[in-house]
């Protein structure tokens, strides 16, 4: 069995939300520069545009072909990955086995020896996701079951309010909403960093403190600074939100300032230091790791290399001790954590909007129950276009 090649494919459409969309963003470290700080919420959204649902959705998906008539897929799949894709890993991918994943990734790897971190990574990641769909579909089995799977019967979900308002009567009201839908976790992102001062302190602490007296004591809540907050920074932000129990502080600081993540998970009492989203490969988390830089480990199987790579990553966690909680990653985190033990993944993140977002085209779709997410039965990734929603479709040439 041969792989025959690989394609590219922009589907568009309109996605009917009716919730909010991007009315804020998260804090970046390039806010430090006015300019950048002046950019509004809706900057950083790609995929799509319109003022009101329904919104105009363009999204690229990534079909790995063989010999034998089935094919992989993944997506949606970012433009820039696909040239990476196209330019380096097509000629490796086709006249490959498709089941010899472990022989592709490391030609992958091996071919883009400037591509170990960021975008390359980012981009043999979405070669091994349509690898496995492929597998499963090829098998008749979710790719969970492949690996040992499923070690549960639904996965535990928090869910993640990236886009949504801080105004504090928004922050209380969504907060709450999402405890009454059943989620018992959730997280927020800050807005401020540490160049804002006393004044953006106390915006930050004001989120925190909204949201704690929104869900009530029981509720887990957590907070993400996106790597945009400096070490005394986070020591006196961790001070002063402490009484309101949060269970992580995320990416305090910049991915490559391991001994920094050190010293605050050292210092910081009663608050967890998470981090290595931006993080890639089993060697980049092993860093981290002999570190002791983080005390919960978000490693994304769309960025950190896929899936063949987190199960690499979940044996050296696991090994630590340090729960994996993958970034998002939507439907491969789900496959991923139903392979794993509870204590190797205990809970899946499910970014709101952007996850809903992200699913547009497909046919299976994960939309946490009463604050769980229900294993997918569909063979592969789950990956299939609903053509009842695609209303043109372009070959990219690529
Ligand atoms: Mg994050």
């Amino acid at each position: 069995m041969k792989i025959t090649g690989v394609r590219f494919v922009r589907v568009q459409g309109t996605w009917e939300y009716d919730g909010p969309l991007s009315e804020e963003r998260l804090v970046r470290p390039v806010d430090i520069y006015p300019e950048f700080r002046a950019m509004g919420a809706t900057s950083a959204n790609y995929s799509v545009s319109g003022s009101g649902s329904p919104y105009k959705v363009s999204h690229i998906f990534l079909f790995i072909d063989t010999d034998e008539g089935v094919s992989g897929m993944r997506g949606p799949v970012q433009e820039s990955l696909c040239h990476i894709i196209a330019n380096q890993f097509r000629s490796i991918l086709v006249g490959e086995d498709p089941h010899a994943i472990e022989r592709i990734w490391d030609k992958m790897y091996r071919q883009a020896i400037h591509g170990r971190k960021g975008e390359t990574m980012m981009a043999i990641s979405a070669v091994d996701l349509a690898l496995w769909d492929l597998k499963g579909k090829l098998l008749g089995a979710p790719v969970y079951q492949l690996l040992g799977g499923p070690s549960r019967d639904s996965i535990r979900a928090y869910a993640s309010m990236l886009g949504h308002s801080i105004e504090p009567d928004k922050v209380r009201e969504r907060a709450r909403a999402v405890v009454e839908a059943g989620y018992t976790a959730t997280k927020w992102f800050f807005r401020h960093d540490p160049t804002e001062g006393e004044a953006g302190a106390r915006k930050n602490l004001e989120l925190v403190r909204n949201v704690r007296e929104a869900v009530g004591p029981d509720v887990e809540i957590m907070f993400d600074a996106w790597s945009s907050w400096d070490v005394p920074y986070t020591l006196k932000m961790a001070e002063r939100m402490r009484e309101y129990r949060p269970w992580w502080i995320e990416e305090p600081v910049m991915a490559d300032m391991i001994p920094q993540y050190a010293e605050l998970r050292r210092e910081v009492q009663g608050i967890a230091i998470s981090g290595g989203e931006h993080e890639y490969t089993r060697w980049g988390i092993k860093a981290l790791l002999d570190a002791r830089a983080v005390d919960v480990m978000q490693a994304d199987p769309t960025w950190a290399g896929g899936i063949t790579e987190m199960l690499k990553i979940a044996a050296l966690t696991s090994a630590n001790g340090i729960p994996l909680i993958p970034h998002h990653g939507a439907m491969a985190s789900t496959q991923l954590i139903a392979s794993q033990t509870i204590t190797t993944c205990p809970i899946q993140e499910w970014l709101i909007q952007s996850g809903k977002m992200g699913q547009v085209f497909l046919t299976y779709q994960i939309e946490p129950k009463n604050g769980y997410i229900e294993l997918p039965t569909a063979p592969g990734m789950s990956m299939e276009l609903n053509d009842d929603v695609i209303e043109s479709r372009q070959e990219l040439e690529l």
